[in-house]
């Protein structure tokens, strides 16, 4: 590793696992100051960097770790797969799944954007996802409503304060190896009725006939942290295997 994120200070959301997990360890190996965040600080045990618990739908708690981190780096990975089509949905898992995937991302650049602009600039990386506005998916009917909405957020941001030093990008992942996706591999199963089948479903979606390592995903968080992606704001960084460019 080299030090391409020296002199970063980066605040990471949902840091305990998965691609938070991956991202938060590889910005320290790049030589960032990173302060890693989840709402169950336990899971932030073993990384070498300052961990604090932060819940994303909290605004007292996201004020306060941001304040702590000062970043002027921000990735915010929080987010919930909720399953089912509209006809499945409630009140109550819309209203959850945008307090989760998308206001929390008003929440945490509200309180790090000042910071940003006092420093002369930040980068912030908003996690969305292919399935949303990039393509479609089966039972995903909250999930991209909110992913599409975080890239409407981000190139919102990004042309606000471009002329500022403030860069704004989002990721839109295919699937990624985690453990809430292995939870989703195994509802499947047990519907299916065969755990065989259901990863062969989810695999299938993905035409290199596999799905993305989270250190896969983590490679494109750094690269946007980076002063390497100075010239990239406002998109939709596609990262799916293949899955939306057939
Ligand atoms: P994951 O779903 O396995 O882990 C999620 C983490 O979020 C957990 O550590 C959990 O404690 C934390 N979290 C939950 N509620 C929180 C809250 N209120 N405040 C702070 N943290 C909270 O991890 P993942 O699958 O790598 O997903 C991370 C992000 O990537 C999500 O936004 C997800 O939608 C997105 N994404 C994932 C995939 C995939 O296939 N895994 C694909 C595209 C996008």
């Amino acid at each position: 590793m080299t030090d391409r994120l020296k002199g970063k200070r980066a605040l990471i959301t949902a840091a305990g696992q998965g691609i938070g997990r991956a991202t938060a360890e590889m910005f320290i190996a790049e030589g960032a100051e990173v302060f890693a965040t989840d709402v169950n600080a336990d899971l932030l045990t073993g990384l070498d960097c300052e961990t604090h618990a932060l819940d994303v739908r909290d605004d007292a708690s996201v004020a306060k770790g941001i304040a702590r981190a000062q970043p002027n780096v921000l990735f915010n990975c929080a987010g919930f797969v909720h399953h089912g089509t509209i006809l499945d949905t409630t009140d109550a898992d819309w209203d959850f799944g945008f307090d989760l995937n998308v206001r929390s991302m008003l929440r945490t650049i509200q309180a790090a954007l000042p910071i940003m602009l006092e420093q002369g600039g930040g980068s912030i990386i908003n996690m969305s996802s292919a399935l949303g506005s990039i393509i479609g998916g089966p039972n995903r009917f909250v999930y991209g409503a909110t992913k599409a909405a975080v890239i409407g957020i981000t190139k919102s941001v990004a042309i606000d304060y471009i002329k500022q030093g403030i860069r704004c990008n989002a990721i839109c992942p295919g699937t990624v190896e985690s453990p809430s996706w292995h939870d989703r591999v195994r509802a499947l199963g047990e519907q299916l009725g065969s755990q065989e089948e259901a990863m062969k479903q989810f695999v299938a979606r993905q035409p290199m006939g596999r799905v993305a390592k989270a250190t896969e995903i983590a490679a494109l968080a750094t690269y946007l942290a980076s002063d390497e992606s100075a010239f990239t704001t406002g998109h939709p960084h596609i990262i799916d295997g293949g899955w939306s460019g057939q």
